[in-house]
């Protein structure tokens, strides 16, 4: 059996990470995608359990308090966090685990999981970026902003990761996301 892995993407808030995973997912289905909790309301066709666990502000941090979570963080006004025990039992069985996570939950992840490989997915330009997250036209124009001001911190801390790949072409970003994975294939994880 092959070891579990910890693989970690960030990149700022429209960037394309859901768009990229998704058709990562597709042609990988052995990858497993971690689903985070988050206090954030439901976007219109998000489902719970599926797309996120939504959970209430209380519910959340009795979840941080019980260790529930392997990293949270706040962003825009909501936490968000990773379920510790579906990720510790997926990699105990030698299963390669993404979490999707802002900059924040990633430096956790560093910290602990020192062998975790921290991928960060930058926008082609600034202004494509804009485009984008008013483009999915599902957040509003305060939660957008938020958004655009997070995203000049992350992409000033995109040093810090261990890939960078700018989502231009969604079709050239997936296979570079395939060649970083699976060609120099590192199979260790803590
Ligand atoms: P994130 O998960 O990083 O917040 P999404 O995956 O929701 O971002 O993508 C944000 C928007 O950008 C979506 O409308 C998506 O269709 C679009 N998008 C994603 N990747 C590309 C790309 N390479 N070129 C153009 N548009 C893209
Ligand atoms: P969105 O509200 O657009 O779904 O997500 C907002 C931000 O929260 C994104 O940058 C996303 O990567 C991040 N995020 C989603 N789940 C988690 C998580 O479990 N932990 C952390 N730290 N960030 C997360």
């Amino acid at each position: 059996m092959q070891n579990g892995r910890l693989i970690v993407l960030t990149g700022p808030s429209g960037v394309g990470k859901g768009t990229l995973l998704q058709l990562l997912r597709q042609r990988h289905p052995e990858l497993y995608i971690s689903i985070s909790a988050t206090t954030r309301d439901p976007r219109p066709g998000e489902i719970d359990g599926r797309d996120y666990e939504f959970l209430s502000r209380d519910r959340f941090v009795a979840s941080i308090e019980n260790g529930e979570l392997l990293e949270w963080a706040e962003f825009a006004g909501n936490y968000y966090g990773t379920p510790r025990a579906s990720v510790e039992r997926q990699i105990a069985q030698g299963k390669w685990v993404i979490l999707e996570i802002e900059l924040e939950g990633a430096r956790q992840i560093r910290r602990h999981f020192p062998d975790a490989l921290l991928i960060f997915v930058l926008p082609p330009s600034f202004e494509e970026l804009e485009n984008r997250l008013r483009g999915r036209n599902q957040d509003d124009v305060a939660a957008i902003e938020r958004r655009l001001e997070r995203a000049k911190k992350e992409i000033a801390a995109s040093e810090e990761f261990d890939v960078r790949v700018v989502n231009d072409d969604l079709e050239k970003t997936v296979k570079q996301l395939e060649d970083v994975l699976f060609s120099n294939a590192v199979t260790s994880s803590s």
